[in-house]
């Protein structure tokens, strides 16, 4: 592999520390030197003056478990090189016997078919490893391993069911996977004691790995689902990281400070706990999210039962309803199966009422009826300031969350890196540019143990992007999110180029 140096840019090494200027020499995948050099004579110079060179960004909260394996140019586009999968409680493993369980599960956030679902870590992990656009590194998700076990059974586990769980994750943790995800807001996962999480987190603990958390709630129990999981750090010792930490809804706005401070006490406390968060003030996940979760025994079908009964469908409407915090006119289609519905797309739930001349809730009820299930939805959650508050506190890494669906993605999964680094950075002053390359480098690296990424420093993997400070940034809208970022100039992994002068290599797949 031939020798390449990156001459006369702005170092922005992923530590954190202000930016250098100097040269970046790679050579077999590695990077084998920083700073001031003779450049040797058979070296491929790439120049970069007027432009920043950094670490691979990293995205350490992603749903893209399946496509992560199909070499997409989306995540590569925006600087992308290493990516931590597994996340809310959905692995692709361990996949049980009848498949069908954990596509039905899964599918929502994997924007996934009938053909995928590995046994075991190993086996995903194995395959992952061959993709040529990003290093996976992948969590066991809760509620796959749950499912593995006893299918959509809710509440209190046997012993022996627990047992097999604590063995399978031990096995997982063992074959690499980088820690365990829970998602306490979806069946069957928000369905599990805390007894039960507190065994598994003890055995992350053991191995030394993270362990991430979509919490019990965001909105109304924000702040008891913050000191459950400072709780869980506390007994097991595990390290911690709640994901998308975020207020949701204005009636529970000024809880983010509060919850803010009992992480950081937490942390001068000594627990190892940290946390992230998109740069966008809208959240995106399955409409069924937005029931309660109770009514998913039995999964998809046990819901669409429940629905067909006059009284059980009049307990989950009043209980949707006052569980809602965001208000209909905030949460908007994103995406749905028939060809029947698919004006819906983008519109909100207050305004397809209006047009059918129903309550929001029914409509709700409609279309996972007439969708089986299989719609999601956009919601706008936050406030601007709490949404500064979260990206420019020092606990905080800055993550995509994005994922696939068969309609209008949020915006996320195509702008969230040059979004931190145009808008957010440079031009709202939120964050200093070493500060924002620091959360989407180095730091994952090390809350993720993610080895040999995410710096640019001797030995470390040849993942390198070069863009320009001045003009990076993404268009991506929520009305047209699928448009290229602007300003990501170079961006090589393991030291071979994916993206040069701003174009996706060409055996990189067009979404
Ligand atoms: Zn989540």
């Amino acid at each position: 592999m031939s020798t390449i140096v990156f001459k006369g840019g702005m170092v922005v090494d992923g530590t954190g520390a202000p930016p250098s200027s100097g040269d970046v020499l790679i050579s077999d995948g590695t990077i084998e030197r920083v700073g001031v050099f003779e450049v040797p004579v058979d070296a491929r110079v790439i120049d970069c003056r007027g432009l920043a060179v950094a670490p691979g960004f990293i995205d350490s909260h992603s749903h893209l478990d399946l496509q992560v394996l199909e070499n997409r140019r989306e995540k590569v586009a925006q600087g992308v090189t290493a990516e931590v999968v597994g996340n809310c409680g959905f692995s692709p493993y361990p996949a049980p016997p009848d498949r069908k369980l954990i596509h039905d599960f899964a599918n929502g956030l994997f924007c996934g078919d009938t053909d995928w679902g590995w046994p075991t870590a190993r086996a995903y992990l194995e395959q992952a490893a061959r993709s040529t656009t990003t290093a996976v590194s992948s969590l066991v998700g809760h509620g796959s391993l749950r499912i593995a076990r006893v299918g959509n059974q809710l509440g209190q586990l046997a012993e022996r069911d627990l047992d097999w769980m604590e063995q399978t994750l031990s096995e997982s943790l063992e074959e690499g996977a980088c820690g365990f995800s829970t998602g306490l807001m979806y069946s069957p996962g928000a369905s599990a004691p805390f007894a039960e999480l507190e065994r598994l987190c003890r055995v992350v603990a053991r191995y030394g790995k993270t362990y991430s958390t979509h919490m019990r709630g965001y909105g109304d129990l924000l702040v008891e689902a913050v000191d459950e999981q400072l709780q869980l750090a506390r007994r097991t010792g595990c390290r911690l990281q709640i994901s998308h930490l975020q207020a949701v809804g204005p009636r529970n706005w000024n809880k983010q400070a509060v919850v803010l401070e009992k992480i950081e006490n937490a942390a001068a406390e000594g627990l190892d706990v940290g946390f992230d968060c998109y740069p966008y003030i809208a959240g995106s996940t399955v409409l069924t999210q937005l029931l309660p979760q109770w009514a998913l025994e039995g999964g998809i079908n046990g819901l669409l039962a429940r629905l067909t009964d006059g009284a059980e469908r009049k307990r989950i409407a009043a209980e949707t309803e006052a569980s809602l915090e965001q208000g209909w006119t905030n949460i908007l289609i994103s995406s749905l199966e028939t060809s029947f519905n698919r004006g819906s797309i983008g519109q909100t739930i207050a305004a397809i009422a209006a047009s059918r001349g129903c309550e929001p809730v029914e409509v709700v009820f409609d279309l996972i009826e007439e969708e089986q299930g299989r719609v999601n939805m956009l919601e706008m959650n936050q406030s601007e300031a709490n949404l500064r508050q979260t990206i420019s506190h020092p606990l905080s890494c800055i993550i995509s969350d994005g994922f696939y669906v068969k309609g209008r993605p949020h915006p996320r999964l195509y702008g969230t890196f040059p979004l931190l680094l145009g808008e957010v950075s440079r031009e709202r002053g939120w964050l200093t540019l070493t500060t924002a390359v620091h959360k989407i480098t180095e730091k994952p690296a090390r809350r993720f143990s993610i080895p040999k990424r995410g710096r640019l420093d001797p030995g470390y993997f040849a993942d390198v992007v070069v863009f320009d400070p001045g003009t990076v940034n993404s268009p991506a809208s929520y009305e047209t999110p699928a448009l290229q970022p602007r300003g990501i100039c170079h961006v090589f992994r393991n030291g071979v180029p994916i993206l040069s002068e701003g174009v996706v290599g060409s055996s990189i797949a067009n979404s």
